[in-house]
């Protein structure tokens, strides 16, 4: 790749504005960074793939918010737990509860999040939209972003493809929140491809609607009987995983999976089709062999093949593995990860390459700082980690976290010409600390 053409001719195209902030990616991190830089006084405006935001959430069908709690305790708050508040007054949230892994009929109100949260893709999409625009962010959906023009080691502008053409932002920073570092990758910045032995199972989650009395521990069973006999359509899964949705009979299913390179555009049209006739296979099955399914019928499928881990930045600090396992300080936190690793793994990955602790770690300021450039930050599952343990800050409680913060640490770069590296880590704590974040 050509990582210098942009900056060649980022010139030619028409300017459609510059601003303070450019996020790149509505995902979880994406729409609070745009926030949390928006509130931090900088003019934002914010670039999405997709026609709506959330991101993995929304496009890969994930109503299902984890990492705001961890053992028991909340350890994420801010924009995050703002939206959770949102979703909840607008009928679509609720925490997700018991083994029976249903909706608490108890409202959310001001109970501390200390479960998942349950909520709709639509609610998400809705929701969203509603914050960033009372935030003042311009949103520019149905956009791709293109790569940057880039000089002295500062990024001058995004090229974009709209409807209209490709064009050009101008900025004075850039959050990367795409994901899979696809702006720092596209500038020839430094990131790294997660390998094929972490970078977990690509999956589907789908939803079937009209199921009667859905009980997880029940359906476990089943399952579980039925995959000891060799009848399971999906023959690598070995786990249930499913729970019920938000509204009645409606029930989300963690089942189809394949392994493949999400960072190729043949490599995913091959799972997608290949993952979307799991679906139509497995959604015949559940209604022929588990009680309950007879009369239901797939209500949603993901408009994407599900990444867990694609592509991670390299910054000035790598959360690792002996981080996780150690409980290694930290002295510029600027969230809460969870320790934990090894999720999802794909068949090869043996029992020991898993584990989890009971109390959280803090995040450093410096996984979010990616080295050799002085305007970008990163943020989401794409900050700087080790792959082995990127489920540490993958959840969206943790995107939201890291999102929230990159947002703080641009609005405080975009007010003076000095690269990231060298931003005052008390500055970014004090207006975390505002704006209602847990730091640990
Ligand atoms: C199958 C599956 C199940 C999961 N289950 C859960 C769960 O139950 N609970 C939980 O908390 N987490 C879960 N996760 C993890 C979690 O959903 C994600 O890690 C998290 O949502 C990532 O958020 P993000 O903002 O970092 O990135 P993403 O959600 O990936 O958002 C990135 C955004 O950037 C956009 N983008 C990328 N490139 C470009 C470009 N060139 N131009 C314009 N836009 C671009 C994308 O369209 C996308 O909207 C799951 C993940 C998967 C795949």
């Amino acid at each position: 790749m050509d990582y210098n053409f942009w900056t060649r001719n980022a010139d030619n195209l028409t300017s459609i504005g510059s601003w303070d902030v450019a996020v790149v990616g509505a995902g979880a991190a994406g729409i609070a960074a745009a926030i949390s830089a928006a509130n931090s006084g900088a003019k934002v405006i914010l670039i999405e793939n997709h026609g709506f935001p959330g991101g993995i959430a929304t496009a890969a069908c994930v109503p299902n918010l984890m990492g705001f709690d961890y053992h028991g305790s909340q350890i994420v708050r801010g924009i995050g737990d703002e939206l959770v508040r949102n979703l909840a007054e607008a009928g679509e949230a609720a925490f997700k509860v018991g083994a029976e892994a249903c909706p608490d009929p108890e409202p959310i109100g001001s109970r501390p999040i200390e479960h998942a949260v349950t909520t709709t893709t639509h609610g998400i999409r809705v929701v969203a939209n509603r914050m960033l625009k009372r935030a003042g962010v311009n949103l520019l959906y149905y956009t791709r972003m293109l790569g940057g023009g880039v000089q002295d080691g500062y990024v001058k502008s995004i090229v974009i493809d709209r409807a209209e053409g490709p064009a050009r932002v101008e900025v004075k920073m850039v959050i990367d929140a795409s994901g899979d570092a696809n702006f720092l990758y596209r500038i020839g910045a430094e990131t790294l491809k997660c390998p094929a032995d972490v970078a977990m199972t690509k999956t589907m989650i789908f939803q079937m609607s009209n199921v009667r009395n859905f009980n997880r521990k029940t359906v476990a069973a089943k399952f579980r009987e039925l995959i000891e006999n060799g009848n399971n359509p999906v023959a690598t899964q070995s786990v249930f995983m499913g729970y019920g949705e938000l509204h009645e009979g409606a029930v989300g299913l963690n089942y189809t999976e394949i392994e493949g390179d999400a960072l190729s555009s043949q490599g995913l049209t091959g799972m997608d089709i290949e993952m979307r006739e799991q679906v139509s296979t497995s959604a015949k099955w559940f209604k022929k062999k588990f009680d309950g399914f007879e009369n239901a019928y797939i209500k949603e499928t993901p408009a994407q093949v599900g990444i867990r881990a694609g592509r991670v930045s390299v910054c000035d600090e790598t959360i690792t593995q002996h981080d996780i396992d150690e409980n290694t300080s930290v002295e510029n936190p600027i969230g809460l990860g969870l320790r934990r690793y090894g999720d999802h793994g794909l068949k090869r990955i043996k029992k020991a390459d898993r584990a989890t602790y009971k109390t959280p770690r803090p995040i450093p300021m410096g996984a979010l700082l990616p080295v050799g450039i002085n305007n970008v930050v990163a943020a989401g599952r794409c900050i700087g980690v080790q792959p082995k343990v990127i489920t540490s800050v993958r959840y969206m409680g943790q995107c939201f976290a890291t999102g929230q913060a990159a947002g703080v640490i641009s609005a405080i770069g975009a007010k003076g010409d000095a690269s990231v590296h060298n931003i005052v880590y008390g500055d970014v704590r004090t207006k975390l600390l505002e704006q209602g974040a847990i730091l640990g």
